[in-house]
């Protein structure tokens, strides 16, 4: 940064993060402790009332927001959100940092309480701690710092905690960037804390696309199948389809995106389920009988080069091949979501500053990722129209779901300080 309007930055933000340790390990537990499972989606409230009492006591403006009919929202399992907001004397953009709240099922295997905010050393365990309670303490911290050294900023500083990213977050960014809270007018910056790793940027994620596809057959008696029509051939027919036709297909295509792992970089497609016929859970032996419908759900996602038209009509395209060759073969697809591919721009505001404050506090050069599963990222863009976001966070990814879920301190501490030092760049001036 060399030009005239170069921001101030000095190292004592830094020292300020540093005497925030155990505030920021007290804050990370307190999160872990309330377990905001989802499913079902419960203590929801509970955490957005306990930040509210933090934030509003450091002068943010809190607004509690429930998607009321969003998916999985109801009296018992209400979807709240919290939105916080502190204005600078001065005007200036809004840097917003997004993190979910919600935390995924426990699973086997713990040897520690996954809600217990065990402090071992460096790490602190829970369900969520990694994904994503540790960013969520880390971008808190990070703004606090913010406040207290520069009272005097210019714009404001947004911090969210939403509902249901593990779900596909209708109940939480989807909503709120529904009713406006994400709109380049309101908001300019955002940063979702997820557990990408200190050093690296996430710019966005591939698409996704699922379907549930059904094969036809005729019942009859399982001695005689000729005189049915096997609804499982028909869909083992549309699987060598698949494996002869698709997936070679998918393989050949690359993506410029940096997606990590590698693999990602090409299309893929997951065959998630696989029904047909009888159902598994029965009493006694099963009766003999010819399937008449077959279904199958495929997780297909792609890449920022292909567009969701074109996925679809890509397998609709070889069903209908099928059906012009096989005798007797007739299908139904139905569609049951669908996610567009997002990427921010290398050169968009919030990642350039944010490489830089990672340059500046971790004294290497960031490296640029891209997520093989998408985030709420989808929504700011689809929804609200913002494209400068990206995911910048503490913690390793791959601990994401795993049982003995950890976040080290020293990584909410790094990854802290790179956000105050971001905060520094785009809100003096
Ligand atoms: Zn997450």
């Amino acid at each position: 940064m060399t030009d005239a309007l170069a921001p101030r930055t000095d190292a004592r933000i830094e020292d300020r993060i540093a005497g925030k340790r155990d505030d920021l390990i007290a804050l990370t537990q307190d999160l872990v402790r309330i377990p905001t499972l989802n499913p079902p989606g419960q203590y929801y409230r509970d955490i957005c009332d306990y930040l509210e009492r933090r934030l509003s006591a450091r002068g943010f403006t809190c607004t509690l927001v429930r998607a009321t009919g969003a998916p999985g929202d109801s009296d018992r399992y209400p979807r709240w959100n919290i939105v916080a907001r502190r204005e600078g004397p001065r005007p200036g953009d809004c840097v917003h940092f997004n993190s979910h709240h919600d935390v995924v099922e426990v699973g086997a295997g713990w040897t520690r309480n996954p809600f217990g905010g065990a402090l071992e050393g460096d790490r602190i365990y829970g369900r969520g701690t990694c994904d994503m309670k540790g960013g969520l303490a880390a971008s808190i911290i990070a703004a606090e710092a913010f406040l207290e050294e520069h009272p005097d900023f210019a714009g404001a500083v947004e911090i969210s905690a939403t509902a249901d990213e593990e779900s596909g977050g209708y109940g939480g960014v989807a909503h709120l960037a529904k009713e406006g809270w994400f709109t380049p007018e309101r908001v300019q910056h955002v940063i979702i804390p997820e557990p990408l790793d200190k050093h690296r940027i996430c710019l966005g994620h591939r698409g996704g696309w699922w379907a549930e596809i059904e094969t036809k057959g005729e019942i009859a008696h399982g001695s005689m199948p000729f005189l049915g029509d096997c609804a499982i051939r028909h869909m083992g027919a549309v699987l060598d389809t698949f494996e002869e036709r698709l997936f070679p297909a998918m393989a050949a295509r690359v993506t410029e995106m940096p997606v990590v792992p590698e693999g990602a970089r090409n299309s893929t497609m997951n065959i998630n389920s696989i029904h047909g016929g009888q159902a598994e859970e029965h009493e006694g032996l099963p009766a003999h009988c010819v399937p008449d419908s077959c279904r199958i759900v495929i997780d297909r996602r792609f890449l920022i080069e292909e567009t969701v038209e074109g996925v679809q009509e890509e397998v609709v395209g070889l069903l209908e091949d099928l059906k012009s060759r096989r005798p007797n073969f007739d299908y139904e697809i139905r569609e049951l979501n669908r996610v567009i591919p997002s990427m921010t721009e290398k050169s968009a505001p919030v990642v350039t500053t944010v490489a830089e404050a990672i340059r500046e506090v971790l004294g290497q050069d960031p490296t640029y990722v891209a997520s093989p599963g998408s985030y709420d990222q989808k929504h700011i863009d689809r929804i609200g129209k913002l494209k400068n976001c990206i995911a910048y966070g503490p913690g390793v990814l791959e601990l994401a779901h795993k049982p003995d879920e950890w976040i080290g301190v020293t990584d909410m501490l790094d990854s802290a300080r790179v956000m105050a030092r971001s905060l520094e760049r785009l809100l003096l001036r």
